[in-house]
């Protein structure tokens, strides 16, 4: 990458002139092959390194959650368009939403298309909508599906997911990429036991990083939501306690990044989706997101570049990567 294009890099402290300037942690990152350009801020490749830290993540989270009897669901990272206008993202992230639009004219279109690209003009006003969102957040897909079922068994249930999810927030910061993945435990059922899940999780949650070797904080957050309005929900996610994040500092100059997620949702998806529970009541939904991305790029700034030199017991947490 243009080494200018990563002079906007908020850096801690500031240089003297006369200094080469330090690397900044995406630079070194790069520069270690861990991460690939593209050419696009925030979408990048990942070496087998890289993957194989993540991959040792996803199996320390799936011991964790081993005594969850969670159903394992996996998505492609898309959904239907229906399902994502029913979830209401568009009325609280419209910014950060990405859909997926296809060319779907004739011969004469295509001969269009191909001007455009010949006189280097714009061609993506030939696109069309093709029904397909990419997903916001892992969970989102559950939903509809869980909703199909019918009513929740007596105790609730939790669901296993993990995807890649689409947020159209460019940025030069490694830890706020387009596409990342998150792995997720999601539960449904009653009040108490969606509050009790989450606690249950927020001490996991800190235990994964104790035994990860990581400085971590546990803090009540807020969702960065739209416009003028979003204030206002966002203080009263904040009031009410909804949401709490693990933060672990991964960025030079910057406070801490949130790596994990402990959120209620109360009724909002299950009045959506009308997911009922076996005695008839609305149902709660929680969510315990793991960012992997963000996970590994504090497990590589906390720990070095070379995962063969992490202390012992952190090896040993993610299966000898
Ligand atoms: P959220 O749904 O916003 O609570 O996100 C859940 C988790 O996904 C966060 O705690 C992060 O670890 C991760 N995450 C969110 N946004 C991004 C992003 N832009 N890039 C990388 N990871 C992210
Ligand atoms: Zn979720």
């Amino acid at each position: 990458m243009d080494a200018h294009a990563l002079t906007d890099v908020t850096q801690g402290g500031g240089a003297p002139e006369s200094a080469a300037p330090q690397p900044t942690y995406l630079e070194q990152l790069l520069a270690a092959g861990l991460l690939i350009e593209t050419g696009v801020k925030g979408l990048y490749g990942r070496s087998a390194v890289f993957e194989a830290v993540a991959d040792g993540l996803n199996a320390a989270i799936t011991r964790l959650g081993a005594d969850q009897q969670a159903e394992v669901l996996r998505f492609p990272p898309a959904m239907g368009q229906h399902d994502f206008e029913t979830s209401e993202y568009l009325k609280s992230f419209p910014n950060l939403a990405g859909t997926i639009h296809s060319f779907c004219g004739d011969d004469r279109g295509h001969r269009r298309l191909l001007a455009r690209l010949e006189d280097k003009e714009d061609w993506t006003d030939q696109q069309e909508p093709t029904g397909v969102v990419l997903t916001p957040a892992a969970c989102y897909p559950i939903y509809p599906v869980v909703a199909k079922r019918g009513p929740l068994p007596e105790a609730g249930k939790v669901v296993d997911v993990l995807s890649y999810c689409y947020r159209h927030e460019p940025s030069l910061e490694p830890t706020r990429m387009q596409l990342f993945r998150q792995r997720e435990y999601v539960c449904l059922g009653s009040p108490e036991r969606i509050v009790a899940f989450r606690q249950l999780w927020m001490e996991r949650g800190q235990a994964l990083a104790e035994s990860l070797q990581l400085p971590v904080e546990v803090d009540v957050a807020n969702d960065p939501f739209f416009g003028r309005g979003g204030k206002i929900v966002a203080d009263s996610q904040r009031e009410l306690k909804l949401k709490f994040e693990l933060l672990i500092p991964v960025n030079d100059g910057l406070g801490p990044t949130a790596c994990m997620s402990f959120n209620y949702h109360m009724d909002h998806f299950g009045a959506l989706w009308h997911i009922g529970l076996a005695d008839g009541g609305t149902a709660h939904t929680g969510c315990v997101g793991f960012g992997i991305e963000r996970l590994v790029l504090a497990l590589l700034k906390h720990h070095g570049l070379d995962p063969a030199r992490w202390p012992q017991p952190v090896r040993e947490t993610l299966g000898d990567v």
